[in-house]
């Protein structure tokens, strides 16, 4: 599937601020530590995509973010980082939305994902380096179930295809969760644990059998199409292999999508773990609400776009809340965002301001320590507030070496 372009990232030691670049810290909910990343000459990064029948919210736009600033702080480290990100462009939600409305549900997900691409470029978030549609990767979904059955790691229950969770001794390890926390979530997010038939109310399903009116793919067994675990597991091991660097996404994909990805990874290749780190971002609210798609108080991107927000603003207001932090957009965060862009802008089109030299070497600091990108706008606040009163030494490189810092390691245009 076609990605969106690609902003340009200035290279910091090009623009006379070498470094040292420190390696990334990450909290990994599967040891619940900070630990560092430790990439080899290439970083790779799979983050779950969207599930195309709804706009780009706050919270979506919140989550790409956050990976794009581990994309840009291992950039700066001197790694390639190939990137991957999926498009859920068939499930139950998509078929469901586009019934209710009377769509076609391929021309509301091609809307959709446009509508994505648009956000995303507007935010200025590095594109992935492979962007893969479900219904693009049916081959390789058919093939990874093709595996797990050879592992004697495939059942049916009428048809439908499951995998038993009996099969993986590390089932768990991602989420550290109990069976008991676990059974309630499974339910609440896509999973059936009251199905009759199946060995482990946690089997989670890889094939769903043709049903009428449902579109579905031919396979070794039977038309169908795919479960949305098994979908992640093998686009990400296909273009990424096993043990990757992060698998990220937002906070309630740890149970069960991101366990069961692993769990369906590990013993279709018999290996493991699926990913070195799974790396998760807090939910946002509203009005003391999160915000879901159920309760109908989403904030759309494209809408704050379309009310005249610059995404520059907005991509400050998110930058603003720690990633892993759950909190709440109000009517003051764009403001104040909005502000505060305009005191930075101001202050690189001076002549001359206060070396840059100190700004680099905070904002690397802040972003290795696990993300600290509130950290990181303070310290280019106070090199604005200094620029601005005239105080202090003066350099002329300094305003343009700054503008260089934010873009390349904030991803903010100034
Ligand atoms: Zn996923």
């Amino acid at each position: 599937m076609r990605s969106w372009p690609a902003p340009e990232v200035p290279n910091l030691p090009e623009a006379g601020l070498p470094g040292p670049a420190l390696p990334l810290h990450l909290h990994d909910t599967a040891t619940g530590t900070v630990r560092p990343t430790r990439p080899g000459p290439t970083a790779r990064m799979y983050v779950c995509g969207i599930t195309p029948y709804d706009a780009t919210h706050l919270g979506h736009a919140a989550t790409y973010l956050a990976f794009d600033l581990v994309n840009r702080v291992w950039r700066d480290g001197g790694h390639k980082v190939c990137y991957v990100q999926n498009v859920t462009d068939v499930d139950d939600p998509l078929l469901e939305r586009a019934e209710q409305t009377g769509q076609d549900w391929r021309e509301l997900a091609d809307r959709e994902i446009a509508l994505f691409r648009d956000d995303m470029t507007a935010l200025r978030i590095l594109p992935p380096d492979h962007y893969v549609g479900a219904v693009e990767a049916i081959p390789l979904i058919v093939e990874m179930i093709e595996r797990l059955r050879s592992r004697g790691a495939v059942y049916e229950v009428n048809g439908d295809l499951y995998f038993p969770i009996s099969a993986d001794p590390d089932f768990g390890r991602v989420s550290g969760l109990t069976t008991e926390q676990m059974l309630p979530l499974f339910a609440e997010r896509g999973g059936d644990p009251q199905r009759r038939g199946k060995k482990d109310p946690l089997d989670a399903l890889l094939w769903r059998a043709q049903r009428p009116g449902e579109p579905s793919w031919e396979s070794p067994f039977g038309p169908g199409r795919p479960g949305w675990h098994v979908e992640c597991s093998a686009i990400s091991i296909h273009h990424l292999g096993m043990a990757f660097d992060v698998e990220g996404g937002g906070s309630d994909l740890a149970f069960p999508h991101h366990e069961m990805s692993a769990s369906h990874a590990q013993v279709a290749t018999g290996r493991h773990p699926h990913a070195k780190a799974y790396v998760h971002t807090g939910m946002v609210g509203l009005d003391g609400q999160k915000m879901s798609k159920s309760l109908g108080n989403l904030v759309f991107v494209s809408r704050l776009r379309a009310d005249g927000a610059d995404p520059m603003a907005v991509r400050l207001a998110l930058l603003a809340h720690h990633y892993r932090s759950d909190w709440e957009w109000t009517g003051e965060d764009l403001p104040r965002a909005t502000a505060r862009l305009e005191r930075w802008r101001a202050a690189v089109q001076l002549p001359a301001g206060p070396p840059a030299a100190a700004v680099a070497a905070e904002v690397r600091r802040h972003l290795s320590q696990d993300l600290d990108a509130p950290s990181a706008l303070v310290t280019v606040d106070r090199w604005a507030e200094q620029a601005l009163a005239d105080a202090g030494e003066r350099d002329p490189a300094a305003p343009a070496q700054v503008r260089a810092v934010v873009d390349a390691l904030l991803g903010v245009a100034l």
